[in-house]
Parts: C-alpha cells; sequence; structure tokens
C-alpha cells in the first residue's frame, strides 16, 4: 500500500508500505478519513520543529486524526471485531503511569509512548495497524470524516468546554477560527451558550464561521476586536473564552474580554503570553485553564453526545481529497484559509 510520509520543508512523499499484520491486542483498520490537523503543519510539515511528544520519526506515516472500520482483529481483542466503526485515539500510552490510568495517554511521558502519525504510522494509508484500547466506536449517526475530525481537533475544542463547564448561561468567545476554533463554536452553540462570538485575522474564516452557523458575530482581530465585544454583551464581556489560535494578542484578548468569575482556556499551541496578572486574572476572579487535547473517556462522551445532538463536524470540512492528492491537501491546510482538509478513501 502507499503511506504519505513529511519529510520537512513543505513536502509530502508517497512510499510504499506493508499492509500490516495485527498482532496481540491489535486491530487492522481499513482507513476511510484522515484529516489534517494544525500541529501536523505547525511542528511537520513546514519543519520538523516538533520535540519530546511532538517529535516526528522521520518515515512514519503522517495523520493523526484517523477514522475507519475494523478489517480483521489479532488474537485476544475484547470488544471489536470486524466490520466495527472507530475514531482512533491517537496516542498510545504506556497504560500505568498516573496520566494513562487516568486515561489522558497525551500526557503520558514513559518512553513507550507513541503517538499515530508521529511515532509510529498514521491515518494517510489504506490501513492502519492500532491498538484495540485505543479504538473508540463510531455511533452509527457519524460518518467517518465526523469520527476523524474527533481524534484530535473536535475532541481538543470539546475538552476545554467541558473543563470550563460551558452552559446555556454563557456568552462563549472563540479567538481562532480554523478548525479547532471552528469545532469550540460547533460545541458552545450545541451546549447551549449564545451568543458565540468569533475573532480572527482571515476574513475568510470569519465567512465561514458565519456561514455554517457557528458563530452569531465575528470580527476582525484588530484594535477595535475588545470594543466590539463588549458591545454585544452589554459591556460585561463573556462568561467564557477559548484561544484556539496560539496568538499572543488572542490570548491577551480573551482575558481581556473575561467577564467577572469568568473562564478562559488556552489551547492554541506554541509562542507566549504577556499580561497584568493582578488586573486581568487576580482582581476580575477568572479561572485559566490550560487544555491539551482530550481522554479516552472524554473522546468517548463526545462522538456520544454529537450523536445524540445530531451535531456533525462534518460541516467545518471544506476540502476532501484522495490520498494521490495529499500534496494539494497539505498545501491547503497550510494556507489557514479554509476549514478543516481531510484526506477520503473510496
Ligand atoms: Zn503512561
Ligand atoms: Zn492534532
Amino acid at each position: 500500500m502507499q503511506g504519505v510520509i513529511l519529510p520537512g520543508n513543505r513536502t509530502v512523499q508517497l512510499k510504499e508500505f506493508e499492509v500490516p499484520e495485527p498482532g496481540h491486542g491489535q486491530v487492522l483498520i481499513k482507513t476511510k478519513a484522515s484529516s489534517i490537523c494544525g500541529s501536523d503543519i505547525r511542528a511537520i510539515y513546514r519543519a520538523h520543529v516538533g520535540t519530546g511528544p511532538e517529535a516526528y520519526r522521520p518515515g512514519t506515516i503522517a495523520g493523526h486524526e484517523p477514522c475507519g472500520q475494523i478489517e480483521r482483529v489479532g488474537p485476544g481483542c475484547r470488544k471489536f471485531k470486524a466490520g466495527d466503526r472507530v475514531v482512533i485515539y491517537h496516542i498510545n500510552g504506556c497504560g500505568t503511569c498516573a496520566e494513562c490510568r487516568h486515561g489522558y495517554m497525551i500526557g503520558c511521558d514513559s518512553e513507550h509512548r507513541e503517538a499515530y502519525g508521529w511515532q509510529r504510522n498514521g491515518g494517510h494509508a489504506p490501513y492502519l495497524l492500532a491498538e484495540e484500547i485505543v479504538c473508540v466506536g463510531l455511533p452509527d449517526g457519524l460518518s467517518y470524516i465526523d469520527g476523524a475530525l474527533c481524534a484530535c481537533g473536535t475532541a481538543t475544542g470539546y475538552e476545554a468546554l467541558t473543563r470550563m463547564k460551558v452552559g446555556g448561561e454563557d456568552r462563549l468567545l472563540v479567538t481562532g477560527l480554523g478548525p479547532v476554533g471552528l469545532a469550540a463554536a460547533q460545541l458552545g452553540k450545541a451546549k447551549g451558550a449564545a451568543p458565540i462570538i468569533g475573532i480572527d485575522t482571515s476574513p475568510a474564516r470569519r465567512n465561514l464561521a458565519e456561514h455554517l452557523g457557528l458563530c452569531d458575530h465575528t470580527f476582525a482581530a484588530d484594535d477595535l476586536a475588545l470594543r466590539n465585544i463588549l458591545d454585544v454583551t452589554g459591556g460585561r464581556g463573556c462568561e467564557v473564552g477559548i484561544d484556539c489560535s496560539g496568538a499572543p494578542s488572542a490570548r491577551l484578548l480573551v482575558l481581556q474580554a473575561a467577564r467577572r468569575w469568568g473562564r478562559c482556556a488556552f489551547v492554541g499551541e506554541g509562542g507566549t503570553v504577556s499580561f497584568d496578572v493582578s488586573e486581568l486574572l487576580i482582581h476580575k476572579q477568572v479561572t485559566l485553564f490550560g487544555s491539551w487535547v482530550t481522554s479516552l473517556k472524554h473522546l468517548e462522551d463526545l462522538v456520544e453526545h454529537l450523536d445524540r445532538w445530531g451535531v456533525h463536524p462534518e460541516v467545518t470540512c471544506t476540502d476532501r481529497l484522495p490520498l494521490a492528492e495529499a500534496a494539494r491537501a497539505y498545501e491547503l491546510a497550510d494556507r489557514g484559509q479554509s476549514g478543516k482538509v481531510c484526506i477520503v478513501f473510496e
């Protein structure tokens, strides 16, 4: 089979691989959808700048948002069988450290930790070998693209909103309307928050968020952004805010626009921020969460809730391309003007 590897320097290469054989406790998955995440662009595609858990092992099949159907199970599998539709929680932790016991394999720092698409083969190939314990059943009401988006990006938005306990009493600010920001807006809306206010530098991304009905107001990320947010919240600001951009100015805006006793989360990766702690955090009684992807349990909750709500992350997918056009898929994702880009099979 052909698999996509990312040599760096904005290049994509298709390479020949053997279809793997599932060993003990493993499943062979026929890949149906494998979307591109911002971290693939930031830490691997442009250049291999990732370190630690974000270090890409050269020659590894990329793609850490895979979803598909089980083709075959190896000996010792206890739950899944051929034909089951599954999303992959994209990290295999050691299974024995405190973070793994908690379900947050993302936070495992054992030498045995491996992420799909980073240190072990991921979803950009027709078949994927996965450990059964990181498979989460995909409800029939959700599409394979819905599932792929849940494997990292949508789950990242869900985790932060869950930690902030977002509900119907909240006004939600989202800075950065890339795929994770769109997911946060969509999930915030599903949880009852209103209005949803979106901020981005890109007019195309603001238009998409409004066109999809995910944001009630969108504003440019400029000097007027804070004033605009206060104008549509009666001068009080937002009960909850999430930064999905990683930009220092956007992180600052989330804190400035927070209402007293507000809850804020940073999920956009990289960079720094500098702010007046007394003015923006202490005296405003603000709670600030750092939140990294999600847990196995919350991924399971996410797909259950999406199915019950009839909410489909797939609506944020603007570009679907076959594996043979992976190079174009990465170019589109790198440009940062579209919604989610997904490699699809069949
Ligand atoms: Zn662990
Ligand atoms: Zn990701």
